[in-house]
């Protein structure tokens, strides 16, 4: 084990804060892992875990209220399968406590359970899947003791202040800032490691709030901001951003650098490795990120910055499922000022925020995302709709997906959108987008051409470029 010493002061000045997701912790190897990559950086005070591989999805179906008394029992004893996994390579005296701390969390995931089948809500959901959390956080604390160091636990909603948007809360930075000193930075400066959760936070009273799916990464940039960290490390599954989805294209190339800029970019435009918020703090306080495997630390990674050395014109290609086209036709669109005002005036009321926007004489047409929303459930409200309907026709379409190229200076350069155009010449496309930034070129699709699509675009636009 190494202790702080002279170097402290050095340490802090230098601060990483690591994160690790959910297949990074799944199980004990898989915890072990972490526990050598972060003991290889002294820098790294802060360790952030998402839940245990398959846990979070297991608690948003509980959350539901839609199981059947047998089902949710039946998914109980997987979450506890999957933590008692761990606890088994404990040594044989911290085996009986942890147990005896899982099973009150399962115990008042149960009673949860049992309220939400009685009628489901937000801020329900977000009090039963912050177990997810909780729990990981909890045992690889164990798991740094075990391997001989010091670490220790700290509940980040004694810092993670939000708003009560419950299942998509909005973090309250100043306060994040202030409580994060008061009562995170000093434990830093002590020998131990400290170990607190992603996604998670609270709200003025106290009350559990989350950041929407996939949202330990934005915490763990949330309290490298707070902490003036030097550097934020997210450990995942794959070594580093690639080219697009390595799931969806095998030939996908891992990228060395990319801008902040580029990665903002793919992570909006769905590349599921970075939550689309993570670069929003890292961008306040210029912290590099990087991003690597926990389970190949050795093959590097990708690190994201304000600079990068080279610029190319497609840089990656992302998708983003889910998409929902709403297009809206009015008559007195014609030559009238403040339909469109009047228009994004409600999907600012429904906290709607639009991607893509096309008009014509008569009509609008806008994509929205279906959301992040933790419970899952699909936020385009008929209330919204209804309320659009009393002054224009809706007309809504889903089952569509947004395919992305991600460049640089693309709408400075000659040939951009011939090479784009002849990629994906085959499939009908029912929106494009282009021209608002230099950076993205954006096509909406049929679910089932985005794949394929994606495919070719990759193939034309950077296999062996990049
Ligand atoms: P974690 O649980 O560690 O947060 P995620 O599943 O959220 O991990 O994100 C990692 C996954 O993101 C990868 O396994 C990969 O399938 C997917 N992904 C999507 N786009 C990219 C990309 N451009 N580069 C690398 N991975 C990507
Ligand atoms: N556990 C949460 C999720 O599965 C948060 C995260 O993993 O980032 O969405
Ligand atoms: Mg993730």
């Amino acid at each position: 084990m190494w202790l702080l010493n002279g170097k402290n002061k050095n340490v802090m000045n230098q601060l990483d804060i690591a994160k690790f997701g959910g297949t990074s912790v799944a199980d004990y190897a898989a915890m072990t892992a972490c526990v050598k990559v972060v003991t290889a950086n002294p820098n790294t005070r802060l360790v952030v875990v998402s839940a245990c591989a398959g846990v979070t999805n297991i608690l948003v179906e509980l959350a539901s209220g839609a199981l059947d008394k047998t089902a949710a029992l039946q998914r109980i004893d997987k979450l506890r399968a999957i933590h008692q996994e761990i606890i088994a390579h404990l040594a044989p005296e911290k085996q009986a406590p942890c147990n005896e701390h899982l099973e009150e969390h399962l115990t008042e995931i149960r009673n949860l359970a049992a309220e939400a089948s009685m009628g489901r809500s937000d801020e329900l959901t977000d009090r039963l899947v912050c177990h997810g959390e909780l729990l990981s956080s909890y045992l690889i604390v164990e798991v740094f003791k075990q391997q001989g160091f010091k670490a220790e636990f700290f509940d980040v909603r004694r810092v993670m202040r939000t708003d009560s948007t419950f299942g998509c809360a909005k973090p309250l930075v100043e306060v994040l800032g202030t409580q994060s000193k008061e009562q995170l930075l000093p434990l830093l400066n002590t020998d131990a490691i400290i170990v607190t959760q992603g996604f998670i936070g609270a709200n003025s009273e106290g009350m559990t709030t989350t950041l929407g799916r996939g949202g330990s990464d934005y915490s763990a940039a949330l309290l490298g901001e707070a902490c003036n960290a030097a550097t934020i490390s997210i450990w995942t599954d794959v070594p580093g951003v690639y080219t697009t989805d390595p799931r969806l294209v095998p030939h996908a190339q891992p990228i060395d650098e990319l801008t902040y800029l580029e990665a903002a970019e793919m992570a909006t435009f769905g590349a599921k490795i970075l939550h689309p918020s993570t670069l929003v703090p890292a961008v306040r306080r210029n912290i590099p990120v990087f991003v690597g495997s926990s389970k190949e630390p050795e093959k590097g990674g990708t690190w994201v910055k304000p600079e990068t050395e080279t610029h190319p014109s497609f840089r990656a290609v992302a998708l983003r499922k889910n998409q929902t086209l709403i297009v809206l036709a009015s008559p007195k669109m014609v030559g009238a000022s403040g339909f469109l005002a009047r228009v994004f005036a409600i999907f600012a009321k429904y906290g709607k925020s639009v991607d893509l926007v096309s008009t014509s004489e008569v009509s609008i047409a806008v994509t929205l995302d279906a959301g992040s929303n933790t419970s899952g459930i699909p936020s385009i409200s008929e209330d919204m709709l209804n309320e659009l309907r009393t002054f224009c026709h809706v007309k809504v379409e889903d089952k569509l997906s947004l395919v992305a190229i991600i460049g640089n200076e693309m709408s400075k350069t000659a040939g951009i959108t011939t090479q784009a155009f002849d990629a994906i010449a085959k499939y009908a496309v029912r929106m494009i987008c282009y021209g608002a930034s230099n950076h993205n070129l954006c096509f909406l699709l049929n679910e089932a051409d985005a794949v394929p699509a994606l495919v070719e675009l990759h193939q034309h636009l950077l296999e062996n470029k990049a």
